[in-house]
């Protein structure tokens, strides 16, 4: 992939306002990945759940950039084990896997452990998505979707779990 890395400021900038609501003062900042100067590790492990090999690398490329830990599988079989062995914080979960359909690989993820969830799917209807949000997604992306778009929600998501 080339060179158009994206700033971690402008993911910390343009991501929702996350848990800042309760006082307002310290909102944002506390994320703020490493920068030039200090490289601090971020210590948050994602695991990205994808069987098509070009969006699953694409995905990861954007997550490292991050300093995010990325795990990748196109199984969700292997979604599965890896989930239960490297408790991952965030699970990016595609729901249409070739062995095991996603929404039974999102069950299994939560009941190994309480993974946020991020959704993506060729499905668009509005029952779809419902349907998305009651098995427990904390957010739902529709294919064909942005890369950027989704690696701000995922900093969102997990900056929001971090401070609740
Ligand atoms: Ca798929």
């Amino acid at each position: 992939m080339s060179a158009t890395a994206m700033p971690a400021m402008v993911a910390v900038a343009a991501a929702p306002a996350g848990c800042a609501g309760a006082s307002g003062g310290r909102s944002h900042g506390t994320m703020t990945v490493a920068h030039e100067g200090g490289s601090e590790a971020m210590a948050f492990t994602v695991l990205v759940v994808e069987d098509e090999p070009k969006l699953r690398e694409l995905i990861r490329g954007f997550l490292e950039r991050e300093r995010l830990a990325v795990l990748t599988t196109g199984s969700g079989a292997d979604a599965i084990a890896l989930g239960a062995r490297s408790s991952p914080d965030l699970v990016v979960l595609d729901l249409g896997l070739p062995d095991i359909a996603g929404v039974e690989v999102a069950r299994e993820l939560r009941r190994e452990g309480d993974p946020l969830l991020v959704m993506l799917t060729a499905l668009a209807t509005e029952a779809d998505r419902i349907r998305g949000f009651e098995l427990g997604a904390d957010d739902y992306l529709v294919k064909p979707f942005s890369v950027r778009e989704l690696v701000l929600r995922v900093l969102a998501l997990l900056r929001r779990g971090r401070c609740s």
